[in-house]
């Protein structure tokens, strides 16, 4: 038998109570070393945000990209960091922190889509829109699936590429459950209208029977419809799609007044072509409308006619412009049959009016207040379509940007 002394048994306590104290001692010199890699990624946070603040992005990008390897917690900063270059207009640095996270295999799904989408955002900001293109076309059906559509939409119409715009727009329809029916019907108008300008006439057809399939009598596209008509020497029906506008859409009927005169010349209808227009004088008196009636009506009717016209339009719609128009057509009629002093009176108040009427004229936004002397489809300003008022004001000049 094997004798065990006492003595041993005694110190079985005493090692166990040994071996607990170096296993807590372990505990501790582990935690304390996680403690010590948490201060030191602290203190890189501190370094980096504090060589960003000094301005010396390069080495605040440096000290970050180390944070971000120790730490994915700090993706967000790396994002944060990106955005703010690309705000700045430092699009380079921009692209490279988000390049870096682009290029990081151990990112979830929803991270990658986010750098795919920052680094589009980034290359469109410096005008290359391949890399752009190719970037947001790389996010995937996440949470940034619409905002890299919408940027996908927005470079499309930069560049003028109608026919991927409409497929983005209507994409973006179904991600985001909203209509953009409003901008289809418009690429549908621009295709139809470079048709035009380049005589494919089939071409011109089917984008206006898109752009009506997008937004039934739009006005545009109506438009667009009279000048393929006439395009095919067909100006009896050109007038008839014009004249659902003039029923429709009246205060857009400056846009193609000339054009609707032309076709009534054709015809030789011009007098009854100038009664429908004078007619829609009565609601569409304040904006261009007004100018191609009274320039076509001294030419047909004569001054006199022109005079009593504007003297009515003055009585129920009063108007710089109009007033200004008003004493063109008294001072022709003086250059014809009046004495010198006449002349000279009306020419100087006709100056000062046209003067005055020609610098508040404007078109005006209504989305971002731009105010323009010619009327826009698209803002330039804001890029909106259809945000102008077809009616030209005349009011007081905003602080808002104009040109
Ligand atoms: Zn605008």
């Amino acid at each position: 038998m094997i004798q065990i002394e006492t003595s041993w048994l005694l110190l079985l306590p005493a090692m166990f109570g040994i071996g607990w104290l170096a296993s807590r001692w372990d505990l501790r010199l582990e935690n304390r070393m996680d403690e010590r890699e948490r201060m030191r990624q602290q203190r890189s946070t501190f370094k980096g945000l504090s060589l960003l603040l000094n301005e010396q992005p390069d080495q605040a990008i440096e000290a970050l990209v180390k944070i971000a390897q120790l730490d994915p917690e700090t993706i967000e900063l790396h994002f944060a960091l990106g955005n703010l270059f690309r705000r700045r207009g430092e699009t380079e640095r921009a692209i490279r922190v988000h390049q870096h996270l682009a290029n990081r295999d151990d990112l979830k799904p929803r991270d990658r889509d986010h750098a795919a989408y920052e680094l589009g955002r980034d290359f469109l900001r410096a005008g290359l829109l391949d890399r752009a293109e190719a970037s947001l076309n790389r996010v995937g059906n996440g949470k940034f699936a619409a905002p890299a559509k919408e940027s996908l939409l927005e470079m499309y119409q930069v560049e003028r590429d109608w026919k991927k715009a409409i497929i983005a727009a209507t994409e973006l329809e179904g991600l985001q459950g909203k209509s953009h029916h409003t901008e289809i019907a418009q690429f549908h108008c621009e295709l139809g209208q470079e048709a035009l300008q380049r005589k494919d006439l089939a071409q011109v057809e089917s984008s206006i029977q898109q752009a009506l399939l997008a937004i039934p009598n739009h006005a545009r596209a109506l438009i667009l419809q009279g000048d393929y008509l006439l395009a095919l020497d067909r100006p009896a029906q050109a007038i008839e799609a014009w004249d659902i506008i003039a029923q429709a859409h009246p205060a857009y009927m400056h846009l193609l007044a000339d054009r609707w005169m032309a076709a009534h010349t054709t015809l030789d209808k011009a007098d009854a072509g100038l009664s429908r227009l004078c007619q829609l004088l009565e609601t569409q008196a304040s904006g261009e409308l007004l100018d191609i009636v009274q320039k076509h009506m001294t030419k047909i009717r004569g001054s006199e006619a022109t005079e009593a016209m504007l003297v009515e339009v003055m009585q129920h719609s009063p108007s710089l412009s109009a007033l200004s128009k008003l004493a063109e057509t008294r001072l022709a009629l003086a250059q014809s049959n009046g004495s010198a002093e006449r002349i000279s009176d009306l020419q100087a108040t006709l100056n000062l009016l046209k003067q005055r009427a020609t610098s508040l004229a404007r078109y005006t936004c209504g989305n971002c207040g731009f105010r323009a002397r010619r009327f826009y489809w698209q803002c330039p300003g804001c890029n909106h379509w259809e945000a102008y008022s077809p009616r030209r004001s005349e009011g007081a000049v905003p602080s808002g940007p104009s040109m």
